[in-house]
């Protein structure tokens, strides 16, 4: 009998009347458990709770709501092995990968910690005589994430820490495809001794995310996912009056420059493009060449992507797992049945393979597409699988012209030994996190997660302080004090 999941609500643990999904390992295709559709009624109640909780949690002082995280910070490395194995079984990366992002989770804990000073407001004395101003930060209130499937860890961190260290009550909508992973952060939660209501988890699709996304006590949503499913959850969110910082899809490019050392910029990439079976979405997908970079790097990149060992993330040597789903490998090798029809060449092949012993797992292995043409859909659709598109330009200027004709904008990396065409990349591409012989560009938790274009809706970005932020508000007060010292002004 494969796990119930169940919702944390009110600091307990609850069984949802609700319908079930299955939650399959991507490796083997078995099932590990089934996750509730939570339906509305529930969310409500756990908005509720939430609600309570806030009134009382907002006037802990943030000296102490830091203290749960302290907490959190030391279960969650104590916890690290089992929740890397979690990651994989039920996300298909290998265990290096899911150790890695949860060491991207845990510093955002670690970042949150830091709230007495990055929630600070400021002050002026006398702006007119006698009177003094100053700007405070307050929370906001219940505040929901909705995350998607590719880091089952990572992306609920990347919200979570932040909003109760602000004094916010928080609810977590993870993936219904990775659930298994929320339920083992919460069950470390639930040994912090949080007040009640402070932190839920309610699992679930579209219509929970519906509820929380028209309860008028959900002050904001965060959202990670599709770009589709972004901009749905940015205009109905804007339409109930809530805060919405929503991060959508990608299609990252890289440009390799002539005096670029092929060697690193060849195993970076790949790393890149083939890491997370290319399930990232800060993956290189579309490398561009410039001039005599073109025949180096083109060899020394299918070579690259024949020589990577594909397996389940738990085995010895494996460098990179399945897709995450049955229908996931089947749109992914549709897209490069359609890519070879719009005249793009497939150097490296990655359809209708296996993996011994493993059968029933959701494999596609490393694929490169040569002479990809800019205008085919091929070179525009997010894939969200391991396939990388070469496409070649004369100099740098018609390189960042390629760049700049993408309608995504998370990422853009550029590999060279020239200051002047690195600084120039940067002034130019069109995308918010640059890479300079960086392959995955992924901002530090300090800094905000700064996707562009049809890859960010919103304003304020996850992370830092811009979630510091996106989850308060800022109250300006005026004052004046009659005394007789200041009737002496
Ligand atoms: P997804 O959009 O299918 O799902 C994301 C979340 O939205 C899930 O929790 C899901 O339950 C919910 N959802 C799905 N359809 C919905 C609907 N119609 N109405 C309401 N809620 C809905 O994304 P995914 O497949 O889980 O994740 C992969 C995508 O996420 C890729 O496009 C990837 O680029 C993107 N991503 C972006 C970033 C970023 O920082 N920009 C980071 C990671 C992943």
């Amino acid at each position: 009998m494969s796990e119930i999941l169940l919702n944390y609500i009110n600091g307990a643990w609850q069984r949802a009347d609700a319908s079930y999904q299955s939650v399959r390992n991507p490796a083997t295709g078995t099932i590990l458990a089934e996750v509730p559709l939570t339906p509305a009624q529930v969310v409500a109640q756990a908005v509720e709770c939430a609600h309570a909780a806030f009134l009382e949690w907002r006037l802990v002082p943030a000296t102490e709501r830091i203290q749960y995280l302290f907490r959190l910070k030391f279960l969650l490395e104590d916890a690290l092995d089992d929740l890397a194995r979690t990651i994989t079984n039920e996300c298909g990366k290998t265990y290096a990968e899911s150790i890695g992002e949860l060491r991207r989770g845990i510093e955002n804990v670690e970042t949150a910690c830091g709230i007495p000073v990055l929630m600070q407001g400021y002050n002026n004395e006398d702006v007119a005589r006698g009177i003094d101003e100053h700007m405070i930060r307050q929370p906001l209130g219940v505040v929901a994430a909705i995350t998607p499937f590719n880091f089952p860890a990572m992306i609920p961190l990347w919200f979570l820490p932040y909003a109760i260290a602000t004094g916010n009550t928080f609810i977590l909508k993870p993936s219904e495809r990775v659930p298994m992973t929320s339920a083992k952060l919460f069950a470390l939660i639930d040994r912090l001794n949080l007040p009640k209501g402070v932190l839920q988890l309610v699992n679930g699709g579209k219509e929970t995310v519906d509820a929380l996304l028209d309860h008028p006590l959900v002050r904001a949503i965060s959202f990670v996912g599709s770009t589709p499913v972004a901009k749905y959850i940015y205009s109905r969110a804007a339409a109930n009056g809530k805060r919405a910082q929503c991060q959508g899809g990608a299609k990252n490019p890289v440009v390799i420059m002539p005096d670029a050392d092929m060697e690193m910029t060849t195993r970076i990439v790949a790393d890149s493009a083939f890491g997370c079976a290319g399930q990232r979405c800060l993956a290189s997908s579309v490398a561009i060449t410039v001039g005599e970079a073109r025949h180096i790097f083109t060899e020394s990149i299918a070579d690259a992507a024949l020589s990577r060992v594909v397996g389940y993330g738990l085995d010895d040597g494996v460098q990179m797992g399945p897709v995450i789903s049955a229908e996931s490998k089947a749109r992914i090798e549709a897209i490069i049945a359609r890519g070879e029809l719009e005249g793009a060449q497939t150097l490296v092949d990655g359809r209708g393979k296996t993996v011994h012993g493993y059968e029933d797992g959701y494999w596609v292995y490393p694929t490169v597409l040569d002479n990809v043409p800019p205008e085919s859909q091929v070179a525009q659709t997010e894939i969200f699988g391991p396939v990388l598109s070469l496409m070649h330009a004369r100099d740098l200027d018609e390189a960042i012209r390629l760049v700049n004709a993408r309608s995504y904008g998370n990422m853009a990396c550029i590999f060279t030994a020239s200051g002047a065409a690195a600084r120039q990349f940067r002034a130019q591409a069109s995308a918010g996190n640059i890479g300079i012989n960086v392959g995955v560009a992924a901002p530090m938790a300090f800094y905000p997660f700064s996707g562009w274009n049809e890859s960010f809706f919103g304003d304020l970005h996850g992370q830092g302080k811009h979630a510091v932020e996106f989850y308060t508000q800022t109250k300006v007060v005026v004052e004046r004090w009659y005394s007789s010292w200041t009737r002496q002004f």
